[in-house]
């Protein structure tokens, strides 16, 4: 079949690759070690089940307005406006199927043949293909583990120009951990008013997985609010363990609303009725399971990262937010592809290769800390144990 020549510019998630093969692996009877997916291995917090549940009882099961049920969208411009500190009216909310939409419509609404997109890399590797999907160039800003993976000013202001349309920052950062202090946001921000064509996607869909200090947004910098020049990316399917739902959003100026709205329209239509109340639930539920899970995620961060650096050749920092740690491993002598490959094959436990975020991410593994500490144990064992017979 001929397909349409922009598919070629379409590129994927290589954790779902991965975990194809994995699952191939144990299917023919080895067992795997799942580190590779990018989703809390816990189960959706009970109230907010229930609550779907009673939705699709209760009648929820009728498409809603293209852009959100109006309580959910009121709900989460609350709770955006008090985590970030900025005022958010309702018009700017626009509810989706996942985190994920939010990128494609906004870089489909802004995006034009040619223009550029600075991104941080490593990153999402979604990024990169929805903007050159698009038309459009993106411009790695490398993160470099000696720099806490923060994006340097520097480089940040070699990147941008003219041409920039859209900066995508992402804090807590996939793949790399890393978190952007308020300066580090500052100087963002600085340079970017030099350029006020410029618009910003902030993709803060680990926001309440920062592991010390408070998580800081651009919107806060003067210029950089929801109703200026920031789009604000987050939702509910790190927060509340909630990937398979379906359901995230995106803050932005309320005429840009307006055509993600258009968008969603011509694609999705609306997001899942019964899947919009339970998200409701979950804003206005109990916030336990928030913290429990983050908990969770500190302890095995934690240990994770002690016992990939008690392995030969690795070297990994604390990860500051998310759930994903990110060694170097130059120092085994294998290049990422074929580490991750190998271990995969021969110890049985599944990571990603940091080459799946972009140019940088050679020479760094990709763990995600979404399984049992004991899991994590054994696969530090296991990853030893390949090392020591590959001498
Ligand atoms: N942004 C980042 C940085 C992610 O890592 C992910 C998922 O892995 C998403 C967005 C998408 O989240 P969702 O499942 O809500 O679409």
């Amino acid at each position: 079949m001929r397909l349409a020549g922009r598919m070629d510019r379409l590129g994927t998630e290589s954790a779902f690759g991965v975990l194809a093969k994995a699952k191939a692996l144990e299917a023919s009877g080895r067992d795997v070690i799942h580190l590779e997916i990018g989703e809390p291995d816990f189960e959706t917090p009970e109230h907010i089940i229930e609550a779907g549940c009673q939705a699709l009882r209760e009648g929820h099961t009728h498409y809603t307005p293209a852009a959100g049920v109006p309580e959910l969208r009121e709900a989460i411009a609350e709770e955006v406006s008090r985590s970030r500190g900025v005022p958010v009216g309702a018009e700017q909310v626009v509810v989706t199927p996942g985190g994920k939409p939010v990128m494609f419509f906004a870089i489909l609404a802004l995006v034009e043949r040619g223009d550029e997109v600075v991104l941080p890399d490593p990153s999402f590797p979604i990024y990169a293909s929805m903007v050159r999907f698009a038309g459009g160039v993106p411009v790695p800003v490398p993160l470099r583990q000696e720099n806490d993976f923060r994006l340097d000013g520097e480089e940040f202001r070699a990147a941008v120009g003219e041409r920039t349309r859209l900066v995508i920052l992402n804090s807590p950062a996939n793949p790399t951990g890393g978190v952007l202090a308020r300066e580090d946001l500052a100087a963002v921000a600085e340079t970017l008013r030099e350029f006020p064509e410029a618009v910003v996607l902030s993709d803060e869909i680990y926001s309440k997985l920062v592991f010390s200090g408070d998580f800081a947004s651009i919107t806060a910098e003067e210029g950089f609010s929801p109703s200026e020049r920031t789009i604000i990316l987050d939702g509910f399917s790190k927060t509340y363990a909630m990937t398979g739902w379906r359901i995230g959003y995106g803050v932005m100026p309320v005429e840009l609303a307006g055509h993600v709205e258009r968008l969603q329209v011509n694609s999705n239509s609306c997001t899942n009725a019964a899947t919009q109340q339970a998200a409701l639930a979950a804003l206005g539920g109990p916030q336990d399971a928030v913290g429990e899970m983050r908990e969770e995620f500190r302890a095995r961060r934690d240990l994770l990262t002690e016992g990939l650096n008690s392995l030969p050749g690795f070297e990994c920092a604390l990860p500051k937010g998310a759930f994903y740690a990110f060694p170097r491993i130059t120092g085994t002598g294998y290049t990422a592809d074929d580490l991750a490959d190998r271990l995969l094959s021969e110890a049985g436990v599944a990571c990603l290769s940091g080459t799946g975020f972009g140019e940088y991410g050679e020479g760094h593994l990709r763990f995600s800390c979404a399984n049992s500490r004991e899991a994590l144990g054994e696969a530090v064992e296991r990853i030893g144990a390949f090392l020591d017979r590959a001498g």
